[in-house]
């Protein structure tokens, strides 16, 4: 049986939040099986649980956020998507994530360190099979025309592939690759994705700063780049790496679907508020997905069985 992961045992991590700036603890929690990920607000006088599901997110402008209910006026948690996204890399289906504020630390402002967390922690597995998310019609979703054009599409696949093209007309992106696709069933995950950090323009600062966003952000948590360039000291992790991060964030938005998926994903210039409208579109229509589990392993798809480094 191919089956759910957990972690093995709890796990702590202190850093900041790169909107609000505040610091922030944030504790891993084995979880039962079929339970999900599910986030818990352990600084309010009554904690609150946000479990990681599509309808939860309440706010897609800067980062991914999920709010109670889905009501952006409840409890959230804010910046999820670097932290989901470990989880889909290492296979992770249920866990317990309690913090005491309602940002998500940004560490490095990849998935690299809490792939290092949760591995840290021990991931064992559940005696329950493995509930995937099976896409069995094509879905898209596009939005606006001409240089604002973008779209993303999810379709049918045995297996689960991510391919990505950004269009940034920037001298620094520019000389980088900025198509890039990627099959999770090769377990290059933690190598080839989760390194990837995110990125901001010195020319957005300001005004993201008087919104009260990125309060936290710097060239220790993110790619900062100029009118010409990357300003960070020590240059970039991947010779692609924006592309990459934004394959980083799709797979993390898409794990917020509740289940891991079997699909092929490809998107241009998308993001988290277009990568969440496809998510709803899909789950949506009941002819478009199915949930399927593999008794024998040796029908899943190739690569998904294997235990470490991924899936
Ligand atoms: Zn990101």
């Amino acid at each position: 049986m191919l089956a759910q992961r957990t972690l093995k045992s709890v796990t702590r991590a202190v850093g900041v939040g790169v909107h609000s700036g505040r610091k922030v603890e944030l504790t891993l929690h084995p979880a039962p099986a079929d339970s999900g990920i599910v986030f818990r607000r352990v600084d309010l006088a009554l904690p609150v649980d946000i479990p990681a599901r599509a309808e939860m997110v309440s706010d897609t402008r800067m980062a991914s956020t999920i709010s109670a209910g889905g009501d952006p006026g409840a409890p959230k948690v804010q910046t999820i998507e670097h932290f989901m996204s470990a989880c889909a890399g290492l296979g992770i289906d249920n866990l317990r994530v309690d913090l005491d504020a309602d940002e998500m630390p940004i560490l490095d402002g990849s998935a690299a360190a809490f792939c290092f967390l949760l591995q840290s922690a021990g991931i064992v597995l559940q005696d329950a099979p493995k509930r995937f998310l099976r896409v069995t019609k094509t879905v898209e979703v596009r939005q606006g025309i001409g240089n604002q054009l973008m779209w993303a599409r999810l379709s049918p696949h045995n297996g689960y592939t991510l391919t990505f093209e950004i269009g940034f007309n920037h001298p620094a992106v520019d000389a980088t690759g900025q198509h890039v696709s990627f099959d999770m069933g090769t377990g290059r995950y933690k190598r080839d994705i989760a390194r990837a950090r995110t990125f901001g323009f010195t020319k957005d600062v300001d005004v993201m700063r008087a919104r009260g966003l990125t309060l936290g952000g710097s060239m220790d948590n993110a790619i900062v780049v100029d009118d010409n360039r990357v300003l960070n000291a020590d240059g970039l992790r991947y010779d692609d790496e924006f592309v990459k991060h934004k394959i980083l964030d799709a797979i993390g938005d898409l794990h917020i679907a509740g289940h891991p998926l079997l699909a092929s994903y490809t998107a241009f210039k998308s993001g988290h508020a277009l990568n969440n409208k496809l998510l709803r579109k899909l789950l949506s229509d009941k002819q478009a997905w199915e949930i399927v589990t593999f008794e024998d392993e040796s029908k899943a798809p190739a690569g998904f069985a294997e235990l470490a480094p991924a899936w």
